[in-house]
């Protein structure tokens, strides 16, 4: 599942050492494994191999060049939200004709670009965003290829935060309302219409609302290809990983027999949806983020105070939320381990991080070795949502990034200069 584990009392990334990472590189630091990226994709890419497909990695969820490189090496397209998403595929060497564009809030301006670039299709959101993308390709005499993205209202089951397939949420066009804007998207004359998407959340863990989904809305899919002659259908992405504990006991049980205990992994994918998929006749897309790179990535991190107050014990680290928001904004779980195993008792501890929130933690009371300053952390499971949500809050500095090969190591991204921070600022003429 990943290649973070323990050698001897240290813990490495495939081949190499992270501690000698932390010490080459510092803190905070981000490592991620392309063995595993490449494991990830290639699991899927086989769970769907009896389909014609196409997987097109969201993007959004880590954006690193050398990340990006890595799959499209292995001939993945790309889920972007914006252009300049889009001009970081070209710049990591994608295909943009094997590229999605999603999103509610595409501007003219970028629309003009993906269409310039030969974007595969635009996945629309509302119809306002049709008639734009029929005016922006009238004028440049192009036909722009689109998908909707139909909401389903099914409830995934997972973190309101990233729930996106139900009536409440910004995303899609209502389930009843589809075969309508589908009639009037196909009058206009610079559109067409090349499939239908939806995506109805993130950290899916459950077969069955994903299932559901799907079979509520292939009827709707059979009756538009037919009357539209779409090329695809894309169920989304969404797929979930295991956050807890990913480490410490290396391949949980139930992971082996998925299926039965209702899980969502590949091999549960295939056994449930591969036959709903394939009877849609179409081409299949899917657009998976985390899983491809959720478990890929750790955040490594130094410990520079231990501080007991009467009720607990804060591990107070080098990394932050403006380096890894998830655990303040998703209450999410990252599993934490010394890199070097400390024998003796855990303490339950708290792992927080030097800004002035009280959002700003990892962990609340999470038994944990008994460690000291100059000890190192890793939060593993970071590699999605991780880096590219960072910040420069309180004037941090952006982490750097590491790829590991085997026993290759190389930085993916340099550490953000301090002085690069406030490069675009001005102090304006009438204070001097
Ligand atoms: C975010 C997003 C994805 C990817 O979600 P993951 O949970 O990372 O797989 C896929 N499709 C759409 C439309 C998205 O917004």
């Amino acid at each position: 599942m990943h290649d973070f584990r323990y050698v001897g009392n240290q813990l490495f990334c495939e081949g190499v050492s992270v501690g000698a990472l932390a010490k080459k590189f510092g803190t905070p630091l981000y490592v991620y494994s392309q063995h595993t990226l490449e494991d990830h994709y290639q699991k899927l890419d086989a769970a769907l191999a009896p389909l014609d497909h196409l997987i097109c990695f969201a993007m959004k969820a880590n954006s690193n060049l050398s990340v990006m490189r890595t799959l499209a090496n292995l001939g993945s397209g790309f889920d972007v939200v914006s252009a300049g998403e889009l001009q970081r595929v070209i710049a990591a060497g994608g295909d943009p004709r094997k590229c999605v564009f999603a999103g509610v809030a595409k501007t003219e301006a970028e629309i003009e670009f993906a269409l310039r670039k030969g974007i595969y299709c635009f996945n629309c959101e509302s119809e306002p965003e049709i008639l734009r993308i029929n005016r922006v390709a009238a004028r440049l005499k192009k036909n722009a290829p689109i998908a909707v993205r139909v909401n389903p209202n099914v409830a995934a089951k997972t973190h309101a935060k990233i729930t996106t397939g139900t009536y409440e949420n910004k995303f899609g066009i209502a389930f009843e309302n589809i075969e309508g804007v589908y009639a009037r998207a196909s009058k206009l004359k610079n559109i067409k219409l090349r499939g239908l998407q939806m995506h109805i959340g993130s950290q899916l863990t459950q077969v069955t609302p994903y299932e559901l989904a799907v079979k509520k809305v292939l009827p709707l899919v059979r009756k538009l290809a037919e009357k539209h002659a779409l090329e695809f259908f894309s169920p989304g992405g969404g797929l979930g990983i295991i956050y807890n504990p990913a480490l410490a006991s290396g391949v949980p049980s139930w992971w082996k027999s998925p299926a039965a205990k209702g899980i969502l992994t590949p091999a549960s994918y295939a056994e449930k949806l591969l036959p709903l998929l394939q009877s849609s006749g179409l081409k299949i897309l899917i657009e998976p983020g985390r899983f491809i790179v959720g478990n890929a990535g750790a955040l490594i991190t130094r410990v520079e105070y231990v501080k007991r107050t009467g009720k607990k014990n804060f591990v107070i680290v080098d990394a932050a939320m403006n380096d890894l928001i998830r655990p303040a904004f998703y209450d999410s779980y990252h599993e934490i381990v010394p890199l070097k195993k400390i024998g003796g008792a855990t303490v339950a501890s708290d792992v927080v991080g030097g800004i002035c929130e009280s959002g700003d933690y990892f962990c609340k009371d999470r038994p944990l070795a008994r460690v000291g300053e100059g000890d190192h952390l890793a939060l593993l499971s970071a590699g999605a949502y991780g880096f590219v949500m960072a910040s420069n809050y309180n004037t941090r500095p952006l982490a750097a990034e590491v790829l590991v090969c085997g026993k290759k190591f190389a930085a993916a991204r340099e550490r953000q200069a301090i002085k690069e921070i406030w490069a675009g600022e001005k102090i304006v003429a009438w204070l001097k």
